[in-house]
């Protein structure tokens, strides 16, 4: 029974929140996923068209008219819905076509389709290892392996952000263990910088360890050919298991897989929960990624305009005077250190026809509050130019532009 004292207790749980000020409130978009949206913020208040900088869009792909229309196929010739899980009668051709697809592209021995990448972390870890393993996983690794690790029964450990002689350090301890797995986002999403893979294969080399990346912020548009993160440090082939989406930069619709060695992916059809007890993803969305995969292997014309527009967007910002995390990835966080300055920037800038979102604490550390912005190829120069000048004139009202990090925390706090 939902009595009125465990409403009340609810009921403040939630004000609590509010107060705090990390209570998360939702934009309603009114339009398909693209550069330009239609939003309305606060709900019911009439709707403002915005250029959108905080999508995962990456590629452009979202809405793009042959992604569509591949799916409008797909729905047309194998349904909408396939009302099943894959291993009772949840496979379609087109499935199969798409884990050949991302095999080819991630350059794996197989693949293994999940609901979403979250699912995938879910199930990876517990499907693999046993007691005799340890995970020895990045400080910041995303919350979905933070959660598929508590779910295996290996033994968990952790090193320092991207500090490779802690994880050096961390390797040599656990030499007894059967499989050593070292476990890193391959780009990360609040600060937008890139796991250093060349090194960890070497460590990995040198203390017989496995690699698990998690690629999500990378699949499709880092390295040359887009492939990913190991592309990018030249370490295709030696990667045992990335785990990446289709919810992002790949149509952004929904899925994830589990791509590596032929054996781990065996066993995730054999073993993983939310491969065997959660549905199948839905033919429409396959379709879609299908022809994702074939638009993005025929040209690098789309990624390669996202680092274009990722520099012109990292330069101007520079220039203009705001402090922006350095990096090369299309994540690029203007950084602001204060909780509340962050939320009234974004409010601000949304004024000025400009949708981002400020993060700060707990979804970043204390004292590094941002606007997180995010390039897409569906952005044109005319785009980034407006969204410049709605950065210049709020950073203006604020007075934060060629200040140093302590001027603006003298004046905000932290
Ligand atoms: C977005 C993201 C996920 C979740 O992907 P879904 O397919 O939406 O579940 C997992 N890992 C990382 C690193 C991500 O950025």
């Amino acid at each position: 029974m939902f009595s009125p004292e465990i409403r009340q207790a609810f009921q403040q749980q939630l004000a609590e929140m509010q107060a705090q000020g990390i209570f998360k409130e939702e934009r309603v978009i009114c339009a398909p996923q693209d550069a330009d949206i239609e939003a309305e913020f606060p709900i019911g208040s009439e709707r403002r068209k915005v250029i959108n900088m905080c999508a995962n869009n990456y590629l452009g792909l979202s809405s793009h008219p042959e992604v569509v229309g591949a799916a409008h196929r797909g729905l047309d010739v194998r349904g909408y819905g396939m009302s099943s899980v894959r291993f009772i009668c949840g496979t379609q051709d087109i499935h199969k076509e798409l884990e050949r697809k991302l095999t080819e592209f991630l350059g794996t021995e197989d693949t293994i389709l999940f609901p979403s990448c979250m699912d995938a972390n879910a199930g990876v870890f517990e499907a693999v290892l046993n007691e005799q393993d340890v995970m020895i996983a990045d400080r910041l690794v995303h919350a979905s392996i933070v959660d598929g690790m508590r779910l295996a029964k290996a033994q968990q450990d952790t090193y320092k952000h991207s500090d490779m002689a802690h994880l050096e350090s961390k390797l040599k301890l656990h030499q007894d263990k059967r499989i050593r797995m070292i476990i890193t986002d391959g780009a990360f999403s609040m600060d937008g910088d890139l796991a250093r893979l060349d090194v960890i294969v070497e460590l990995a080399e040198k203390y017989n360890a496995m690699v698990f990346i998690d690629d999500s912020h990378a699949t499709g548009f880092i390295g040359k050919t887009g492939r990913g993160t190991h592309e990018h440090f030249g370490v295709v082939g030696k990667i045992d298991i990335i785990t990446t989406t289709l919810g992002k930069a790949l149509g952004g619709a929904s899925g994830g897989c589990v791509s590596g060695r032929r054996e781990i992916v065996e066993m995730c059809r054999q073993r993983a929960r939310p491969y065997l007890f959660s549905n199948t993803v839905a033919p429409v969305v396959v379709s879609g990624a299908v022809a994702v995969l074939d638009l993005i292997s025929k040209t690098t014309e789309r990624r390669d305009k996202l680092e274009r527009n990722t520099r012109w967007w990292r330069e101007h910002l520079t220039e203009a005077g705001f402090i922006i995390k350095p990096g090369e990835t299309p994540i690029v966080p203007v950084m602001l250190f204060n909780a509340k300055l962050s939320q009234d920037f974004a409010r601000d800038l949304y004024e000025e026809g400009v949708y981002a979102v400020g993060f700060f604490f707990p979804v970043v550390p204390k004292g590094q509050a941002r606007i997180r912005t995010q390039l897409s190829a569906a952005h044109e120069l005319h785009h980034l130019e407006k969204a410049l000048d709605a950065f210049v004139k709020v950073g203006k009202k604020y007075d934060v532009l060629h200040k140093t990090k302590q001027e603006i925390i003298a004046m905000y706090g932290e």
